[in-house]
């Protein structure tokens, strides 16, 4: 199909190029029993992760899902596997000392495990790799900067990382738009669409119902448990679990007010030669600077002739054609020589943030949720689902340093109208 864009190929599409490998189902319509112990609201990753482990520890769990499963984020992200926060380690243990920012890193790396553990439980086959990452600087104040964090978290994480100059950086990359950067071996990546899948299949297998196309419409707190109003039903739940990150509503309007949906954007190239690929990013690590708002890139997993790129988080322009067009020209800024390069797959996914740019668990009057994960929902969130199910299983381990309430504003109804701006004026501050 032709979409009148010089950035997009005669084959675009402008679903996620991950699901090519991992289809969407779009019939599968379980209808709601009357009773469940468990009622999970989304089935992204954070909900099929509670789900799975729910399941196993004897409870009978429903997942529902307003749309297809895997609809949000989890099936739409770059699929990057890191231990990522928006606050520094040095930022922590200056504000709030060394013990919290061991904690809150050594929160992260446990995330980050829990990934690797499930993908190898599960078997799941989603082009997992610990390829490593490749930290990008835009500036050498940015470069000199992350020396000294990553210095720290060697120091006091015992976690290796190498400085990249900007002479070396060719090694890794061919470019000269970076000013260096960090190199940390042991970083990974993913297939976001075929983990979603495994997870999806393990749900199941372990006797999860999974009612998509049935949206929430909202729930009552009865003297045991909740009254759960599904899309053409009353389901009485034990427990219940609010998993919906950038895609939650009215249904759960306290959360609403603490979470803020803002979207990203990426794309996957045409195919090109193996060789050329190999030339643009020699060092086949996962790619992204460290700037607030980020750019990201990476060869595709699964398919070495393609390059996947993203960015643009938080603008809001809905014709994904001019995005593919403003994804181009940020990717031909980066390489000169990909001039006239286009886009097999453009799209968008919403993620969650909170004000305070902190990832949360919790339970709020007795409703557990996992959410607000800024951009690092693929370790925070399988890690906050296995956590949910063990807070309901009453198991050890169940515990976070991430579990205090989400900051509000009193002015914030959910309606994030001013996420785009703030992120814009971030990107200044970038540059
Ligand atoms: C472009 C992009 C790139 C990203 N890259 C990365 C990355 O590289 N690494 C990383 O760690 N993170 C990344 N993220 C973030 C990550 O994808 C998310 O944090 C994560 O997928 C959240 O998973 P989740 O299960 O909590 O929510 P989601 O996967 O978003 O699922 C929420 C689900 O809830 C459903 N829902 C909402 N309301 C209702 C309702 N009322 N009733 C029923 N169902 C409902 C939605 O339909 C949706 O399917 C990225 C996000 C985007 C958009």
């Amino acid at each position: 199909m032709a979409f009148g864009s010089s950035a997009l190929s005669n084959n675009a599409s402008f679903d996620p190029y991950w699901w090519r490998a991992a289809p969407h189902e779009d019939q599968t319509r379980a209808a709601p029993l009357k009773r469940t112990d468990v009622a999970i609201v989304g089935s992204g990753i954070t909900g099929l992760n509670a789900a799975i482990n729910l399941a196993r520890g004897g409870r009978q769990v429903t997942v529902f899902e307003a749309k297809e499963p895997g609809h949000g984020a989890s099936t739409r992200n770059a699929g990057y596997v890191g231990r990522t926060l928006k606050h520094s380690f040095g930022e922590i243990m200056e504000g709030q000392g060394l013990d919290m920012a061991k904690a809150t890193y050594g929160e992260l790396m446990d995330a980050f495990i829990a990934v690797k553990d499930v993908v190898e439980r599960e078997n799941i086959a989603c082009h997992y790799k610990q390829q490593g990452r490749l930290l990008l600087a835009t500036s050498t104040k940015m470069y000199d900067d992350m020396a000294r964090e990553f210095g720290l978290r060697e120091e006091h994480l015992g976690e290796p990382f190498q400085t990249v100059s900007r002479v070396e950086q060719r090694v890794e990359i061919a470019t000269e738009h970076y000013f260096g950067g960090v190199r940390i071996p042991d970083h990974a990546g993913l297939h976001p669409g075929l983990y979603h899948q495994g997870l999806l299949d393990a749900a199941r297998e372990a006797g999860v119902t999974i009612c998509a196309f049935t949206p929430v419409y909202g729930f009552r707190k009865e003297t045991e448990g909740f009254t759960v109003l599904v899309k053409g039903a009353k389901v009485e739940a034990r427990d219940l679990v609010f998993a919906t990150n950038g895609y939650g509503g009215r249904e759960f309007p306290w959360l609403q007010r603490r979470i803020m949906p803002f979207h990203a954007y990426q794309a996957v190239t045409a195919p090109m030669s193996e060789n050329r690929v190999r030339a643009l990013l020699p060092g086949d690590r996962t790619f992204i600077d460290w700037n607030f708002n980020v750019d990201w890139m990476r060869i595709a997993p699964g398919d070495d002739t393609r390059i996947q790129f993203g960015g643009l988080t938080g603008e809001v322009d809905a014709d994904l054609r001019i995005m593919a067009e403003r994804l181009q020209q940020r990717l031909v800024r980066i390489f000169p020589d990909m001039e006239g390069i286009q886009f097999d797959n453009v799209w968008t996914g919403k993620c969650g943030g909170t004000f305070d740019i902190t990832p949360r668990i919790g339970c709020h009057e007795g409703v557990h949720y996992g959410s607000g994960y800024c951009f690092a929902g693929v370790p925070m969130g399988t890690l906050f689902g296995i956590k949910i199910a063990r807070r309901i299983l009453g198991q050890e381990g169940g515990d976070s340093v991430f579990d205090t309430a989400p900051p509000t504003r009193f002015w914030y109804r959910g309606n994030a109208w001013f996420v785009p701006h703030a992120l814009k004026w971030m990107s200044r501050n970038d540059r």
